[in-house]
């Protein structure tokens, strides 16, 4: 396909960095680790797309699954009906889900996840005769998507001072990365499970009965992959129960596999009231998320005192056949090739590499879980974001595609990863720090 001379006359990629026109600009084909570009150059996959193409790029199973629905079944209304593989999903779904989440509503991308389990959270409280149960809790540094709701709870202060008046009643959690005492620390930190005690204050200044839901990334990836101290989300539970505050986990990230568990909730062994997911549900390859809740929190949403709800929460596109039949395809590779749980063994060879950065020039801060990574660098004074911005344009010619946040390199390789490729990409990472220093 040709792409017009001036390639941002018409739609432009998303960039917070003005350096951004000097980027790679075209993705041509991809294929399990790997991209190309319309040159034919081979580019190993270092954040699975954009940390959802868990299962590598253009699985058969997945490819196929997509092709067949699409000439059986375009579209499906699901507003009081649905087609098959909507509840066959659904089944499938809640049988790898933690215990007790066991009912599923389907959105089309994270941010409608986060924005539908905020107003689950909200209702199931309404329907108890609990309607002072309004305010919600985020944390700083927290990314929940872009809509009015995720940007509320999320921790992203400039982003909610842009867009704002946002939603009232949101407080938010202290951020728990603490690079003073947790530098270079591989996997959770051992300090810091105190941290959640900060929600005891917010209590404080508001009455328990006024605060619906509590929303956290178990660990939160794109402001950095900021790992949550060791008992930190356990303590954030038992103050949720001791409250009656509902807990919601933002899995966009972290679910389906990429901490070695198919969710943070498993790894942690912390199961929240709600949970939200998207990226990996379809490998990345058809638009969906959706939300696990508990049936009776979902149930209560769904079908609450009847005067309620006046018009239903559901989108169009819920339940989309082709993101139905994508995901039961996705389902099966991550099955076939025990990729919910394949990170927990390439969690050491990939925290061995990361860690092999220590001590390189500019390197801050190495920090891993499962196959989810980070390297913070030393912002070059006065002009923010750009050293890491060149690491990741350096990577690109070399070979490697890393994502870069801030002056922060992330990587969440596809689990289906090999040594070989972990090698490649930090190994390519520590050239170009050495010869960018
Ligand atoms: N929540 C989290 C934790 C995310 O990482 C993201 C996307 N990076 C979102 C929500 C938003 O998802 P989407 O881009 O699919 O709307």
């Amino acid at each position: 396909a040709a792409a017009p001379a001036d390639l941002d006359a018409y739609w432009m990629p998303f960039t917070a960095n003005r350096q951004f026109k000097q980027a790679p600009r075209l993705l041509a084909r991809a294929d399990g680790m790997h991209y190309w570009t319309p040159e034919g150059r081979q580019v190993l996959d270092g954040v699975a797309g954009l940390w959802c193409v868990n299962a590598g790029h253009a699985r058969p199973k997945i490819v196929r699954a997509i092709a067949e629905q699409a000439a059986e079944m375009d579209f499906a209304p699901p507003f009081n009906m649905g087609h098959p593989k909507a509840f066959e999903l659904a089944e499938k779904l809640v049988q790898i889900t933690p215990a007790g989440l066991d009912k599923v509503f389907y959105t089309n991308s994270g941010s409608e996840a986060v924005e539908t389990a905020l107003k689950m959270a909200i209702g199931y409280h309404r329907a108890r005769g609990e309607g002072t149960r309004t305010r919600l809790i985020g944390r700083e540094r927290g990314y929940h998507g872009v809509n009015f709701g995720g940007v509320s709870v999320g921790g992203i202060a400039g982003n909610r001072k842009t867009f704002g008046p946002l939603l009232g009643g949101v407080d938010h959690l202290r951020h728990t990365h603490d690079l003073a005492r947790n530098r270079h620390v591989r996997g959770v930190p051992e300090h810091g499970a105190e941290l959640a005690d900060d929600l005891e204050r917010i209590v404080a200044l508001h009455d328990a009965s006024t605060i619906a839901a509590v929303i956290v990334e178990p660990v939160a990836g794109s402001t950095g992959v900021l790992l949550p101290p060791k008992g930190y989300l356990e303590r954030l539970r038992a103050i949720c129960d001791k409250h009656g505050i509902l807990l919601i986990f933002d899995e966009v990230i972290t679910g389906f596999g990429r901490l070695g568990a198919p969710f943070a909730a498993d790894y942690f062994g912390v199961t929240p009231d709600l949970m939200t997911v998207a990226k990996g549900i379809t490998n990345g390859s058809v638009p969906m998320g959706a939300v696990f809740a508990k049936s009776f929190i979902h149930d209560a949403f769904m079908n609450g005192p009847e005067h309620l709800i006046e018009f239903p929460h559901g989108y169009t596109y819920s339940a989309h056949p082709l993101a139905c039949a994508a995901a039961l395809g996705t389902l099966e590779t991550y099955a076939d090739d025990g990729l919910l749980t394949r990170g927990a063994d390439m969690a050491r060879p990939f925290e061995d590499a990361l860690h092999a950065l220590e001590g390189l020039p500019h390197v801050l801060d190495v920090r891993n879980i499962g196959l989810v990574g980070a390297i913070e660098l030393e912002p070059i004074p006065g002009q923010p974001a750009k050293r890491a911005f060149d690491v990741f344009l350096e990577c690109w010619r070399r070979g490697v595609l890393v994502r870069v946040t801030g002056d922060i390199i992330a990587l969440s390789p596809p689990l289906i990863v090999e040594t070989s490729h972990i090698e490649q990409i930090a190994g390519t990472i520590g050239e170009v720090l050495k010869a960018q220093a």
